[in-house]
């Protein structure tokens, strides 16, 4: 068994990104500039966004921190987003996951510029996604995509089940490792929470991404022989012997899982390290219009 170690390989990412962002300056190009906002003060959020923020000065990038009220209103968020779309020294703009009850997500994605939408969840990048087209990827799939390929994991050919379909995790990782790309091109099942026989199938898969949010779901029992599992799940779970009062758990069950991979993520760890790599990734997209 292989650990897929995301910090050796987002730091290897983050290396090529500041290269890069060094060698678009001296060519007289903008310094990148990622524009985040934080709607309330949501625990998970705070640290989410708190890192975005460190690793883009750790890239040598520029970033700022729009933080709004919890009880914000929709016309104002819109109004912010709006500013930032119409500034021209900011190259990406992202909105931290989950909002408030009281706005709309998808209003709010929708509202953000598809040149600026580095999460990549608008439905213009969406889109572009699904027809093969260059666009911002959704982050975690994106890192996800980077992780198998930093350890050229052949994945052609092979059967890989999804669990989870989310518009942000599991939906695009189903399209990106579909797609005829390297790698990519493998058979994908989608499984989802009525998905029936779901132990059959994930003893069917040479790839198991489990991307559900349910703490140690996927267990040895479900799991062939030299499968690669890459386990996308983050839960805080109470716990009183850490000083935070809580651990991080992943969707898989470790433990027990890991003596039958071939590969496997660890969490923490794995693809949320990487997920910030990508994120960077595609801020640099935004600037240097690489790829797109
Ligand atoms: P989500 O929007 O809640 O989606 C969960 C998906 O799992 C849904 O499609 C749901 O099916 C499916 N599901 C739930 N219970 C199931 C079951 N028993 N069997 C099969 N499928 C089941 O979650 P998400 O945003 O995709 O996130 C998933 C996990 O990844 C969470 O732990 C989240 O914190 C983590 N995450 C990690 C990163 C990272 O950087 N590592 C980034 C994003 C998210 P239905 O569609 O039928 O409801």
């Amino acid at each position: 068994m292989q650990l897929l170690d995301g910090k050796l390989v987002s730091a290897a990412v983050k290396e090529e990104i500041k290269q890069q962002a060094i060698l678009h300056k001296n060519n007289g190009g903008k310094q990148p500039h990622l524009a985040a906002i934080l709607v309330g003060n949501n625990g998970a959020s705070e640290t989410y966004v708190a890192s975005k923020v460190k690793n883009c000065s750790d890239v040598g990038f520029k970033s700022s921190l729009v933080r709004l009220e919890e009880n914000v209103s929709e016309t104002e968020l819109l109004a912010t987003i709006e500013q930032l779309n119409t500034n021209a020294d900011v190259d990406g703009i992202l909105v931290q996951l989950p909002l408030p009850k009281h706005i709309h997500e998808e209003k709010i994605i929708n509202a953000i510029s598809p040149e600026k939408d580095v999460d990549g969840f608008h439905p213009v990048n969406i889109g572009k996604l699904v027809l093969g087209l260059p666009s911002f990827i959704p982050a975690t799939p994106f890192g996800i995509m980077l992780l198998l390929k930093h350890y050229t994991i052949n994945t052609a050919g092979k059967h890989a089940v999804v669990i989870g379909r989310s518009n942000i995790v599991g939906r695009p990782m189903s399209i990106l490792l579909s797609q005829n790309t390297e790698p990519g091109n493998c058979t994908v099942t989608l499984c989802h929470s009525k998905t029936k026989n779901l132990k059959e199938l994930c003893l069917q898969a040479d790839i198991i991404v489990a991307a559900l949010g349910k703490p140690g779901f996927l267990t040895a029992d479900m799991v062939k022989e030299n499968a690669v599992v890459i386990d996308v799940g983050i839960t805080r779970v109470k716990d009183e012997s850490k000083k935070s009062g809580f651990a991080i758990k992943g969707d898989v069950d470790f433990e027990n899982v890991a003596p039958k991979c071939s590969y496997i993520t660890p969490v923490p760890g794995g693809v949320g390290l990487m997920t910030i790599g990508a994120l960077l990734m595609n801020t640099l997209n935004a600037v240097t219009k690489n790829k797109l």
